[in-house]
């Protein structure tokens, strides 16, 4: 038996420490405590990693702070567009969907597709209907809506005309207006997207990643996380779950890179995402972070933006939550 460990991320990007306020600060640190502490429970009493992952993004997707189910961003047209993965390491399992508008929560619908499903990625109305008739719960638009995202969208929208990543578009929206509450981690990006990692007291390993995608994205846009191997990815050496300027994650084919650098030229955990992050992704000028647990359970957490939301847990130890660099 190997002691258990869970990683998870809710976002990457810069900081800025004067337009920080503490209280918001305080918000991120316990929600990423709590959930942290909900995988950690289900490892202690003998749960899968597929089972902790899929769980902690759940119950990300369930907060309002982070760019997935509540609290997702906006697309240009001013809806909703939702993408989620789950792979299981100890079977090569995989479920994805992809272009969601009404799942309360893509991550079990990405479950359901590894769980029941003979394909992997599912995508828009049929992984809707897929997932209904798994019994899971459908929303209204409405349901995703936050104030703070909208008023992000509404600003990005008025003045760059490209898609921008959730807290670039935080940061445009509180440049314009210093009452928009600013974001910890802020000003020129930061990735919304949450993510899981465990390794299981077994030694099995599990990823799981889900977002909103881009803030003022193209209708129809599908970013790295639905994508096995871009955005999350795990086998019998890591499980990985990144978030990022999507584009550049499935061209660098980041999370699965990670694995090939470990199986193929035997680097250890660590370096192997190290280049994953710092050299692969920065050469295209791709930003952002990842989380890896490997079969011993190691855990890393590089990123090449000066802040990540982020955290692991170890079964008997206390909870390590941190933001910035
Ligand atoms: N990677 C996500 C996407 O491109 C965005 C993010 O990480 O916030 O859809």
């Amino acid at each position: 038996m190997q002691q258990a460990v869970i990683a998870i991320h809710g976002g990457a990007g810069t900081i800025t420490r004067e337009a920080m306020d503490p209280a918001r600060e305080r918000e991120y640190t316990e929600a990423l405590q709590r959930v942290l502490q909900a995988g950690q429970r289900i490892l202690a009493d003998g749960g899968t990693a597929l089972d902790a992952v899929t769980e902690a993004v759940r119950l990300l997707e369930e907060c309002p702070l982070f760019n997935a189910g509540k609290g997702a961003v906006l697309t240009h047209a001013g809806t909703y567009e939702l993408d989620a993965a789950v792979m299981d390491g100890a079977t090569r399992d995989a479920g994805a969907v992809a272009c969601v508008t009404r799942l309360r929560n893509p991550v079990l619908a990405a479950r359901a597709v590894l769980d029941h499903s003979e394909h992997v990625l599912f995508a828009g109305a049929g992984a809707e209907e897929f997932a209904a008739a798994q019994g899971l719960e459908l929303v209204a638009q409405d349901y995703y809506f936050t104030q703070a995202r909208h008023e992000q969208w509404q600003r990005a929208r008025g003045t760059a005309g490209m898609a921008l990543l959730d807290h670039d578009a935080a940061a445009l929206a509180a440049r314009k207006n210093p009452a928009v509450p600013a974001d910890p981690i802020d000003p020129d990006s930061k990735f919304g997207t949450v993510g899981a990692v465990a390794c299981d007291s077994r030694g099995n390993l599990a990823a799981a990643t889900s977002t909103g995608g881009v803030t003022n994205k193209r209708v129809g846009r599908v970013g790295d996380t639905p994508v096995i191997g871009a955005g999350c990815y795990a086998d019998d050496l890591v499980a990985v779950s990144a978030t990022g300027t999507g584009e550049m994650f499935i061209r660098t084919v980041a999370a699965h890179d990670v694995s090939a650098q470990m199986r193929y030229a035997g680097l250890p955990l660590e370096e192997s995402a190290r280049r994953v992050v710092m050299e692969k992704l920065v050469a295209i000028e791709g930003r952002g972070g990842l989380i890896a647990v490997d079969r011993a359970g190691n855990v890393t957490l590089p990123f090449n933006t000066e802040g990540m939301y982020r955290g692991f847990a170890r079964v008997g130890e206390a909870v390590n939550v941190s933001i910035y660099g």
